[in-house]
């Protein structure tokens, strides 16, 4: 690193008062779900299951589905996410997945599309969709969006389906993200049962893990293989306790995520505070049961700042491109204003990232383009998408929008 730069012709940037890092990464979000906010928020992973998935998602339109990335892609902006994995169980035809990755790409986010199916049996045109979209959208990986495989696993399909997935993926050179360790379908040890079939590999993102074994955890450790973790929605929804402490035991550094932005808000500074929490919870309270004290917190602000972004970089294999500030690396920087009420001024660094929002997020870079300055964003105005938003609310949520 250079202690200047010669670039007369440069925008310069004042940074004083402000907290330069790399921009947030969030491993797993169900970006479709931004225009039905709040109606998860009391929700349990059955209550979900039942009423998203199977009620208001397949009433989705690729219409609902491209302005619902776009939102999502700009909220995450917003808050000082540059890199996001869109986890897009929303496949109804294959519009849909045009749409989508349309939206995820007009946003101007850093962004993995995860292609993915809303239940199964899978259509007739599943695999030669999944191949459309990586060829006509993703002949390169270096571009600033690229492609992975959302299936639904062995938990929410079959074995013999995920399989299937699994097939094509590795024939599409596709990472694939699958929740797994869900609550009482964690009992159905299918991590173990990829394992024994030869299924585990360093392309595999597992989100959740709440309800996997130890051993199970050391699978995933031994196959290289990664793991995204949303404790919030896991707490809410039932999922089991987030699995952090135990991960990173069992030899695996997390990712976070946020998830279901149909239920909880879409910061993931929020996301660090969660995990934070609920694993000190869980070391205090295993302390007090043993009658002791706990003496030091295993699990530091330090700790949740490098979960944020270089290990999300590592669970999407983008570790050579972002997730920290080194030279080589592409400009994805956040710039945090610490002269706000919240924060006023630091005198711990990581931990005032942590407790930061969406109103310290100042400027945002995306492969150095700025993207937000000044605490608004410059490529969209929200109140021209608002028609757009309230016609597809209106679409998918009559009865609430009669009510309100
Ligand atoms: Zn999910």
């Amino acid at each position: 690193m250079a202690p200047q730069i010669d670039a007369p012709d440069a925008q310069r940037i004042d940074a004083s008062n402000r907290i330069v890092m790399p921009g947030l990464v969030d491993t797993h979000r169900h970006m479709w779900q931004a225009a039905v906010r709040q109606v998860a928020a009391d929700w349990t992973i059955g209550e979900y299951v039942e009423h998203m998935l199977g009620g208001i998602g397949p009433k989705f339109t690729a219409e609902d589905v491209h302005v619902a990335d776009l939102l999502s892609g700009l909220e995450a902006l917003n808050n000082g996410i540059t890199t996001i994995f869109d986890w897009s169980h929303i496949v109804n035809t294959p519009e849909h997945a045009d749409a989508a990755v349309g939206g995820l790409t007009e946003s101007g986010i850093r962004g993995v599309y995860g292609y993915g199916l809303p239940r199964t049996p899978a259509p007739s045109w599943y695999t030669a969709d999944a191949a459309r979209i990586r060829k006509t959208y993703f002949s390169s990986d270096n571009q600033r969006v690229t492609m992975a495989l959302a299936s639904l696993g062995p938990e929410f399909a079959s074995m013999e389906e995920a399989e299937v997935d699994l097939r094509l993926a590795r024939e599409l050179d596709l990472r694939t993200s699958l929740h797994l360790g869900c609550g009482l379908l964690g009992g159905m040890r299918a991590l173990t049962g990829m394992h024994e079939r030869g299924l585990l590999g360093p392309d595999l993102i597992f989100v959740h893990c709440n309800t996997c074994t130890d051993d199970e955890l050391r699978l995933i450790a031994a196959t290289g293989g990664h793991v995204s973790i949303s404790p919030r929605v896991e707490m809410q929804m039932g999922h089991g306790y987030p699995a952090t402490g135990r991960l990173i035991a069992a030899g695996v550094q997390p990712s976070l995520s946020v998830d279901v932005v149909s239920g909880v808000g879409g910061s993931l500074f929020a996301e660090m505070r969660g995990m934070l929490e609920a694993e000190r919870g869980w070391q205090n309270h295993q302390a007090l049961q043993r009658g002791e004290w706990t003496t030091r917190l295993e699990l530091r602000t330090r700790d949740a700042v490098r979960i944020a972004t270089l290990e999300g970089a590592r669970t999407l294999g983008m570790e050579d491109r972002i997730g920290s500030l080194t030279p080589g690396k592409q400009a994805d920087i956040i710039m945090l204003a610490v002269d706000r009420p919240n924060l006023a001024l630091i005198n711990d660094l990581p931990a005032a990232v942590t407790l930061a929002d969406g109103e310290n997020v100042d400027a945002v870079f995306v492969a150095g383009r700025l993207v937000k300055a000044n605490g608004k964003l410059l490529s969209h105005d929200l109140r021209n998408m608002q028609d757009r938003i309230c016609a597809s609310r209106d679409r998918l949520l009559p009865d609430v929008a009669t009510a309100v």
